[in-house]
């Protein structure tokens, strides 16, 4: 009893640093504390579980166990994190968000082979917990497979999308109710196989037909997904940490969720019950221009007369870490008299705050990194804007094509700066494989090759 208590005033503490973590993660110069307030939440729950009667009373087996699982999972985090570079992190990310959700589904059907159900409100939480992290597990192991390019590339159509997943939803959450009405026979042993497959297959067909450019959103929604099944995983088995950290994790990524639509120009419902990407847009499928391009030498020589220059970075800085030859080149532009800004679209890169994270990496100041709104204003008074490694984000069919899938999408108007600069390897398209008019307008000039090379000779450029 005495460990019982202990265990609910450790619960809050934990609580507490939880919800302290989360609020100071919401600034870029608290953010690093607030991780520390969340790992010190984190190691107080798990030593409120090892001590809670549950485990004291399995004796040296359940620690065994505990100890076995927690050896493989460590190993395995530990290599695979570090191997993984810091353009594969969203992959990564999305495959946690995806191992959350099955460690919730896992843990719910543990406890209903061992029975645990004695009413029916438990048993609605159990199946919620399943359905939901069924859902979170392969929506996520789809998202990986796109994100990471390995499976399901591109826009994938799947017709009656949406009457295909009403059907799912709609036996799924019969199966539940079968579980609810009879937890403990055959019938509800049928509801739970049928909730279960049913949400698998879900996920797989809700995120499969989401196109590349509204990757960052879905999988803000999958790591809500994850942290509500978790929610709800912390009633079957009477957790109160689990239930409050789960609600924290749901609505934290819900929210996220929203904002991220609304940096996309979204709707949530046209997110999940509208394909994109279907069409192809007229800038595809228009006159075909061939971009011109130029050599670093002559870049050098308009960037010596430039005043005022706006660097908008994408995903091609990240594959070629080109950030600590950005920041040399954004200094001998400073030296040289000119004023230097970074336009960061909010979802630049593979991941939000990627390209914020990589330039705080090369010590860019913090006043320097603008957002487009704060930048787009004051584009057509911009000498040059140089675009390294962006595309999607840069891509003015966002602004002036309706037929494009990216239409309605806010991007950084980089076009309408006087020069354009555009640093990138080939004529590869982008994340969402749609063609880019921005790099055949007459105000434009392609830079090829590794944005990292490129920077770095423009910047001996200013050496020599
Ligand atoms: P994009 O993916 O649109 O374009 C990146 C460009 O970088 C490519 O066109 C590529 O062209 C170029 N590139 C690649 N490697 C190099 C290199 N070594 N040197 C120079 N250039 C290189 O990136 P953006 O940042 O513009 O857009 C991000 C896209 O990803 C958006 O569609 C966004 O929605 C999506 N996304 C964003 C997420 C987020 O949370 N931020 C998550 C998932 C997706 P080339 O091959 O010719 O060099």
């Amino acid at each position: 009893m005495t460990t019982d208590y202990l265990c609910i005033i450790l619960y809050m503490v934990s609580c507490v640093f939880f919800i302290m973590g989360i609020k100071k993660l919401g600034k870029a110069d608290t953010a690093r504390k607030g991780n520390l307030f969340s790992s010190i939440g984190m190691a107080i729950a798990v030593i409120s579980v090892l001590i809670s009667q549950d485990v004291l009373g399995g004796g040296w087996l359940a620690y065994l166990l505990i100890i076995v699982a927690v050896a493989i999972g460590a190993v395995i985090g530990a290599i695979w994190s570090k191997k993984v570079q810091m353009t594969g992190m969203p992959e990564l990310v999305a495959l946690f968000n995806g191992f959350g959700g099955l460690s919730s589904l896992l843990v719910a059907l543990s406890q209903y082979i061992a029975g645990v159900t004695q009413d029916s409100f438990t048993a609605v939480t159990l199946g919620l917990t399943i359905a939901i992290g069924a859902v979170a597990f392969t929506g996520s192991v789809v998202a990986w497979g796109k994100l990471s390019g390995k499976m399901f590339k591109g826009q994938i159509r799947l017709p009656g999308k949406n009457i295909i997943n009403g059907i799912l939803c709609g036996i799924g959450l019969a199966g539940i109710v079968a579980y609810a009405i009879d937890y403990n026979g055959t019938i509800g042993f049928i509801g739970i196989i049928v909730t279960t497959v049913t949400f698998l297959v879900l996920g797989f067909t809700l995120v499969i037909t989401i196109g590349g450019g509204d990757m960052p959103v879905i999988i803000s929604f999958l790591n809500a997904l994850s942290g509500l099944a978790a929610a709800f995983a912390g009633f079957p088995i009477g957790n109160t940490v689990l239930i409050v950290s789960g609600c924290l994790v749901g609505t934290s990524g819900l929210i996220l969720t929203l904002i991220m639509c609304k940096a996309m120009n979204r709707t949530f419902y046209s997110l999940l019950f509208k394909s994109f990407g279907a069409k192809k847009s007229s800038a595809a499928a228009g006159e075909h221009k061939e971009p011109k391009s130029m050599s670093v030498e002559d870049a050098y020589l308009v960037l010596e007369a430039a005043k005022n220059v706006v660097i908008v970075p994408g995903y091609g800085m990240a594959v070629a870490q080109a950030q600590h030859a950005v920041k040399e080149l954004c200094d001998k532009l400073e030296d040289n008299g000119s004023e230097v800004n970074f336009a960061i679209h909010p979802v630049a890169g593979r991941m939000p705050g990627h390209m914020n994270v990589l330039l705080a990496e090369a010590n860019v100041p913090y006043e320097m990194l603008k957002t487009s709104d704060d930048m787009n204003p004051q584009m057509d008074n911009v000498d040059v804007a140089i675009v390294i490694g962006a595309n999607d984000v840069v891509n003015p069919s966002a602004v002036d094509d309706e037929s494009s899938p990216l239409y309605g999408m806010p991007i950084v108007e980089a076009f309408r700066a006087r020069t354009v600069f555009v640093l990138k390897r080939g004529k590869g398209t982008g994340f969402s494989g749609i063609e880019n008019p921005l790099f055949t307008n007459d105000n434009t000039v392609m830079i090829y090759g590794d944005a990292k090379q490129t920077v770095s000779s423009i910047v001996s450029e200013f050496d020599s």
